[in-house]
């Protein structure tokens, strides 16, 4: 089955029916878009750009940063790149920007929260970004398409303090110097961001769930504790109540959702998350050829069944245990 899914890896992936669900890659490493692309993947779903950050010994300046994301862009060649931004603090330190010592991090001082506290930063990366996707002459290349998106925004005030840098920034850098085809999404990875989804909604141009901290937060679950990190189930009927608002409210909006945390690359959960509504799913390229292969299994009314079946469960475990009965 591995060798059959791995054929087929280049074709766009369709539900039995050809429900179409865009299947695109997680990624740390600029370096990897090109393997990604290789295993059949339509696009990169979530550029982790700390790990750009962290590769450096100290802050990377604009150059540096343009020629990171610009390797990204090359390699997938017109394919869309989704670029989180800075994602730090909580479990992810970077030493050069300490932060101080806090008694619970994944509840302090990380993401968006974070970035903000100095915009100058947020700024530079997000000139990179429209920077790096510029149209350009030799070789001659329209702009490419970038999605920005923004890590840990529990509502539409960071959303709107982080668009005003990059409308600043649009007006300032000229046309045939960045992209022209961005958009700027948020990240569900909050509860309160998807309890607001619909004021979110009309103001984002997409949102991706990321179903790791959504868990963690939702449940109150560390995502690393030792013992407790097994109950921590994106598919925790809590977590699918949140990620179907998340879904209603943009599409009522006419916006896309992915899903990028790990809860995307679960065979279980496909189809569920298929017939909940979503996209987009974004995993690691390793996992590429398998999804899509998942996504050929069943129709989009299966799949729907499925999503009604594990939310009207009680427990996640419940939800596991009804869906693979079934
Ligand atoms: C998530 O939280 O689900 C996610 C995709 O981001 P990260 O794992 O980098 O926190
Ligand atoms: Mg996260």
């Amino acid at each position: 089955r591995e060798a059959e899914a791995w054929e087929a890896r280049f074709e766009p992936a369709r539900t039995r029916d050809g429900h179409r669900v865009e299947v695109a890659s997680n990624l740390g490493n600029t370096a990897h878009a090109a393997d990604a692309v290789e295993r059949g993947a339509e696009g990169v779903g979530l550029l982790r750009t700390e790990f750009v950050f962290m590769a450096h010994a100290e802050m990377p300046g604009l150059e540096t940063q343009i020629g990171e994301y610009r390797e990204a862009l090359d390699a997938l060649d017109g394919r869309p790149l989704v670029a989180r931004t800075l994602d730090v603090g909580g479990d992810k330190p970077l030493p050069y920007w300490p932060v101080p010592q806090e008694s619970n991090p994944f509840l302090g001082l990380r993401g968006i929260r974070l970035a903000l506290t100095k915009p100058e930063v947020l700024e530079t990366q997000l000139k990179a970004l429209l920077m790096a996707a510029a149209p350009s002459a030799e070789p001659k290349r329209d702009a490419r398409p970038l999605r920005i998106m923004l890590p840990m925004v529990k509502d539409v005030a960071e959303f709107r303090a982080a668009r005003a840098i990059l409308d600043r920034l649009f007006e300032e850098i000229p046309a045939g110097e960045r992209s022209d085809d961005v958009q700027l999404g948020v990240m569900i990875e909050v509860p309160s961001s998807a309890l607001l989804a619909s004021t979110l909604a009309a103001e984002v141009d997409f949102f991706s769930v990321g179903t790791n901290d959504l868990t963690q937060y939702t449940l109150a679950i560390d995502r690393d504790h030792p013992e407790l990190s097994a109950q921590a189930d994106g598919l925790h009927p809590s977590v699918l109540r949140l990620i179907e608002m998340t879904v209603a409210a943009a599409h009522a909006e006419g916006k896309w959702v992915g899903v990028c945390g790990e809860l995307a690359s679960d065979a279980t959960a496909v189809p569920v998350l298929v017939g909940l509504g979503v996209d987009e799913l974004s995993v690691s390229a390793r996992q590429v050829p398998l999804v899509k292969a998942r996504l050929r299994e069943f129709d989009l009314e299966e799949a729907r069944a499925q999503a009604t079946l594990a939310l009207a469960q009680a427990t996640g475990e419940a939800v596991r245990d009804a869906l693979e009965a079934r």
